[in-house]
């Protein structure tokens, strides 16, 4: 369903991916991980164009383009496949979590007001937060506020989500609400990749493991095989120092 190709970026000198494939089918739930300045958030990043790479190739289901001269109509069109949950939510402080839902939906993917309004609500109601449709971020916990970010990526009905480190900002007790919503959209069968140093969500609910060193893929395969047998000497080292 998503294939990137020989992704190469660099900031200035610093050459940040050196050439990452990965392949993502519908229904996976990809976990990428690897050591800070791997370059797992460019890599997520440039599956939307957030960061636009030197070199490399996405086909996105009927889509194929070159990531560094892509169409700006091919751009929208993978733009309109997936959502992005940032790490610090993005949310915009003036508005409501439902203001917060809907503006995509009307501005970007040109949803008439009410229809957007019943998605928002839907999509807020699936992440349990049915009561704070009218609440302004600043009156939301962390968890609360990363559970509309959430919210805002369902309703638009992505074929892929990217969650870009989506508990990393958030206080140990709010992480666990976080993750139960992102289990439950798993369970459903949402497309899924994860940048995240969450070890056990990456047990329970990855597929596939993706672990970068360097701005390379090291290793990859199911999470079984990843955690207990991994065939890397950098992967066991990663593993040993955070697990
Ligand atoms: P972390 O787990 O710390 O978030 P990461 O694996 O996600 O790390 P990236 O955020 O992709 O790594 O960063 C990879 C490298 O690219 C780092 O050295 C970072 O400083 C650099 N980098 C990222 N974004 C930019 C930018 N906009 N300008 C300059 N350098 C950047």
């Amino acid at each position: 369903m998503l294939e990137l190709k020989n992704v190469h970026k660099s900031f200035g000198r610093n050459e940040v991916l050196k050439g990452v494939d990965i392949s993502v089918e519908k229904g996976d739930v990809v976990v990428i991980l690897g050591p800070s300045g791997s370059g797992k958030t460019t890599l997520l990043r440039s599956i939307n164009f957030l960061e636009k790479a030197d070199k490399g190739t996405i086909v996105f289901g009927d889509i194929e383009a070159k990531l560094e001269n892509a169409s700006k109509h091919d751009i929208r069109a993978i733009r309109k496949k997936s959502a992005f949950v940032f790490q610090n939510y993005n949310l915009f402080h003036n508005r409501t979590a439902l203001q917060n839902v809907t503006e995509g939906l009307i501005v970007a993917r040109k949803v008439p007001k009410a229809e957007a309004v019943e998605k928002a609500r839907k999509a807020l109601d699936k992440v349990g937060l049915s009561d704070r449709y009218d609440y302004y971020p600043s009156q939301l916990s962390g968890g609360q506020q990363q559970r509309v970010g959430i919210a805002r990526a369902i309703a638009v009905n992505p074929d892929v989500i990217l969650f870009d480190e989506p508990t990393s900002a958030l206080d140990p007790e709010l992480i666990g609400e976080v993750l139960n919503v992102m289990k439950e959209l798993a369970k459903e069968g949402t497309t899924m990749i994860v940048v995240t140093h969450e070890m056990t969500f990456a047990q329970e609910v990855a597929n596939k493991v993706i672990f970068m060193d360097g701005g390379v893929v090291v290793e990859e395969g199911p999470p079984g095989e990843i955690f207990t047998r991994p065939k890397e000497e950098r992967t066991k080292q990663f593993l040993r120092r955070i697990i």
